[in-house]
């Protein structure tokens, strides 16, 4: 009895996991980080790449992101591995294109940031690495040493302000975020970057006793 319930249950959750793969020919681009993809069966499915932020398209970098994926994939069959939905109803998923993911590449090539908010995945370190490395190679978005985040551009933040905060850099092991004084600012761990101390905090990091940003 207590066995059948337990495979009922597992099963329950195998059906109402949104963990799924499927192809599609992409049909349109909306932004760098949001595409539409027409499967088979003739259904549209709007995607929203996973775990990355794309700049917006009144911020610099927009465009060239949107044309960015629009050259990679638009008119091409893309693999999505969906896994989640968001509250606008999209999938939200990891695209690749004959085995290459499109999320990693927007972030090597400095066309996007890793949206620590929502990534939450253990590979989200490896991307924060991703970030860090355009960053450091001034690559894309990073060209400018003051680039604003999206989500902050969406909440309005001002350059301002943002040159002020700064970049906050993150220990992935210890999840301690640091200012740009620091002298662990650029730790082995510190791979997650953070426009704001709210983002910082939002994303579960704690303060620097030291820097205390
Ligand atoms: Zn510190």
């Amino acid at each position: 009895m207590k066995l059948k319930i337990t495979i009922q249950l597992l099963l329950l959750l195998l059906l109402a996991s949104p963990c799924f793969a499927f192809q599609g020919k992409c049909v349109g681009i909306a932004d760098g980080d949001t595409i539409t993809v027409l499967t088979e069966d003739k259904t549209q499915h709007k995607i929203r790449l996973y775990g990355i932020d794309c700049p917006e398209k009144g911020q610099d970098f927009g465009h060239k992101a949107k044309q960015f994926t629009s050259d990679k994939v638009f008119g091409k069959t893309v693999e999505v591995e969906a896994i989640d939905k968001d509250r606008y109803g999209r999938t939200v998923g990891m695209v690749s294109i004959r085995g290459q993911s499109l999320n990693e590449e927007l972030l090597r090539t400095g066309y996007a940031w890793v949206y620590t908010r929502y990534c939450k995945k253990p590979f989200c370190a490896q991307w924060g690495l991703l970030q860090q490395q355009a960053r450091a190679n001034k690559k894309g978005l990073w060209a400018h040493p003051n680039s604003v985040a999206p989500w902050d551009f969406r909440r309005g933040t001002s350059r301002g302000q943002q040159a002020v905060t700064g970049p906050l850099h993150g220990n992935t092991n210890s999840m301690v975020f640091h200012a740009p004084s620091c002298k662990y600012f650029n730790c082995s761990n510190c791979t997650m970057v953070f426009s704001s101390k709210d983002e910082a905090l939002a994303t579960g990091y704690r303060p620097c006793g030291l820097c205390k940003p």
